[in-house]
């Protein structure tokens, strides 16, 4: 038994994927035929075809399913076939049933009779075709050897049609990439390159003299977080998103005629999976909501005149921009995760340079036409890719400041959130500890978080924590208001000083960071929550412990005032009032555990099932319980609860809120 047509397709993949301009993100594919011994001995014709959705940077044997060629080319006479019937037909000649749905684009590659074949939505194959004069200036750039197909949504007609183009070295499809081929791996790979290469020359060759670039001034930073806060409150209007700043579409942003490139729409059709159609275009912080409210009219404008292409069972996408781009910035992106957002940026800055290209080579870039748009916007054969990823979790989206978060309380909170899939910024006076708990939750998968070292009771360091926030994630939406430093001592001994701390670290902290907070909240205009970890000690104080006991208090009055204040805005505020929580926590250090355990009567190491055994329920409380309250109070599942306060005490009967 013999694959190495497959190792070959699998190491010539991988170099593929490695180079953005030839394929991004599961765009393109690559097959290799060859003969192979099945697992009953049979030798036959088979084929390996790249997997749809799959990626060819770093892809392995397995996203690349075999077909029993024979039974792909007997399809080859049939008059016309839907989608449906033709991903029917060639799943039944997979090798393994198993193996994941091939590529769309799988009879393409079986109706041509070479070896090797690779198909890539090349930028510079898209620079030559995206304009009125295509095919001429295609003609011009790579000669008589290669024939032109004008746009044609792959599919089983587009497979007919180029499977007839054998005679030629390769084939031009417009709006969409190149297909080149060779009887060995080796050549194809030159082939490709040489014909991508080709191409770049003379799209470069006939480009303008750029002159000197013309450049927008720089957007000053405080104008900038107001664009974000802005343009994520107009976007936000159908779903939380994070949002991503990139510098390298400034050249596009900047352009004079940067509507028109826009209005080229994307380079290569399956662009349009992650990006949509079109970007937008963001003047300022003042016109981010009218420009996005324009753009969504636009998209639904399309939509409902395209209406009657709609497949059966599906509705209109979300109409939001997933591109913006503007101009002294250059993109600015969104998603679930800041990787999405990446994601976007990736596949915008391939898209948008393309068009540059071509206005600046062969004049304006052309779109395809709004029906082959809609055609190819709402093709279930392409949004079945979609469902390949795991849905959005809860916090998708989301922004959450922790304080406190290097340890205890403020950890099994980031932790929890993190795993429901927010973006965290993570804060703390404890910088190796942020570190632990942001490699944590990159660990379990969570998004990368932003950690914010430095001390949360100074202002200024509250300021910048909300303003990097801003800047960094592209807004916020909950805060966690975690401080806690234990001070005890009876009120005749408690010094100036020592009552001071538990009012700055515990108390004052938490109004800077109310303010901040509610300030961008309310530029922002969607709402917000605020959680308020305050204390069994706000309702159920304890003598000897009045200073740590009066900020508690005196923060659960807080969080109801930021309630009343909040209402008008959509914040919400509340508070959670855990008790005697140890694991991982720092408060009970610095002496904290001996004087309590002494003030009871009972050894240090006794005193976590003394407090259990005091509660009603005569459990321990962990952080992990303090987080699932939490979790819940910032989620929309209590976006009827503001001014409460949740007791996660195990049941303390002096303590009951009140
Ligand atoms: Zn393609």
């Amino acid at each position: 038994m013999t694959d190495s047509a497959l190792i070959e397709l699998v190491e010539r993949s991988n170099r593929i994927g490695e180079d953005p301009s030839l394929v991004v993100y599961g765009g393109g594919n690559t097959s290799a035929k060859e003969t192979f011994v099945d697992h009953l001995g049979r030798a036959q014709q088979v084929m390996w075809v790249k997997g749809s959705g799959a990626d060819m940077r770093g892809s392995v044997a397995s996203d690349y399913p075999g077909l029993r060629l024979a039974e792909l080319i007997a399809l080859r006479d049939r008059g016309e076939m839907s989608d449906e019937e033709m991903t029917d037909l060639v799943t039944r000649a997979l090798l393994d049933p198993a193996s994941r749905r091939p590529s769309i684009e799988t009879l393409l590659h079986a109706f041509l009779p070479f070896r090797h074949i690779d198909h890539v939505h090349a930028d510079a194959i898209c620079a030559l075709t995206n304009h009125a004069e295509g095919r001429t200036v295609t003609l011009a750039a790579l000669g008589e050897g290669f024939a032109y197909v004008d746009w044609l949504r792959p599919g089983f007609e587009l497979s007919k049609v180029v499977g007839e183009l054998s005679e030629y070295e390769g084939v031009v499809l417009a709006h969409h990439g190149l297909v080149t081929w060779a009887e060995e791996s080796d050549a194809c790979y030159q082939r490709t390159i040489d014909v991508v290469e080709r191409a770049r020359e003379f799209v470069a060759a006939n480009r303008i003299a750029p002159g000197r670039p013309p450049r927008h001034e720089d957007i000053p930073e405080d104008e900038l977080r107001r664009l974000l806060l802005n343009l994520r409150g107009a976007i936000g209007q159908t779903g939380h998103r994070v949002l991503r700043v990139d510098s390298r579409l400034r050249q596009v942003a900047d352009h004079p005629q940067v509507e028109e490139i826009a209005a080229g729409g994307v380079s290569s059709a399956d662009h349009m999976l992650r990006i949509k159609p079109r970007s937008v275009v963001v003047g300022s912080a003042a016109s981010a909501r009218v420009d996005v409210d324009e753009y969504r009219d636009e998209y639904l404008a399309y939509v409902e005149r395209c209406a009657d292409r709609m497949p059966e069972g599906y509705s209109v996408h979300d109409p939001m921009p997933r591109v913006a781009l503007v101009p002294g910035v250059g993109a600015i992106t969104s998603g679930g995760t800041l990787r999405d957002a990446e994601i976007a940026a990736d596949i915008a800055a391939h898209t948008h340079e393309v068009a540059r290209t071509v206005l600046e080579s062969f004049g304006s870039p052309e779109p395809l036409s709004e029906a082959d748009t809609f055609d190819f916007d709402y093709w279930p054969m392409e949004l079945y890719k979609l469902t390949l990823k795991p849905p959005p979790a809860e916090f998708s989206g989301r922004i959450v400041i922790v304080t406190g978060a290097a340890s205890g309380i403020g950890r099994g909170i980031s932790l929890e959130l993190a795993a429901r899939g927010a973006s965290v910024v993570l804060a703390d006076l404890d910088a190796s500890g942020l570190d632990e708990v942001g490699d944590q939750i990159v660990r379990a998968g969570g998004a990368e978080p932003l950690t914010m070292a430095g001390d949360q009771s100074d202002s200024a360091v509250v300021d910048t924590t909300v303003h990097r926030t801003v800047r960094h994630f592209g807004g916020l939406d909950g805060v966690v208001l975690n401080p806690g430093v234990g001070v005890t001592g009876t009120l005749t001994e408690l010094t100036n000083e020592q009552w001071q701390t538990a009012m700055n670290v515990n108390l004052t902290s938490a109004f800077a960071l109310t303010r901040a907070s509610m300030q961008v909240m309310q530029e922002q205009g969607l709402g917000g929550a605020l959680v308020y970890v305050a204390s069994k000690n706000a309702f159920g104080p304890g003598a000897g412990f009045g200073a740590y006991s009066v900020s508690k208090a005196g923060m659960v009055q807080l969080m109801r005032i930021a309630a009343l204040e909040g209402g008008k805005h959509g914040i919400r505020s509340n508070a959670v009032n855990p008790d005697a929580v140890f694991d991982n926590s720092k408060l009970w250090d610095g002496g904290l555990r001996e004087e309590r355990a002494a003030a009871h009567g009972i050894a240090p190491e006794e005193l976590e099932d003394f407090y259990a055994s005091r509660n009603i329920l005569g459990r321990r409380v962990t952080t992990a319980d303090v987080a699932q309250s939490v979790a819940f109070l910032l989620s929309d599942r209590s976006s009827r609860t503001t001014g409460s306060v949740l007791a996660v005490d195990g049941g303390v009967a002096g303590a009951f809120p009140r």
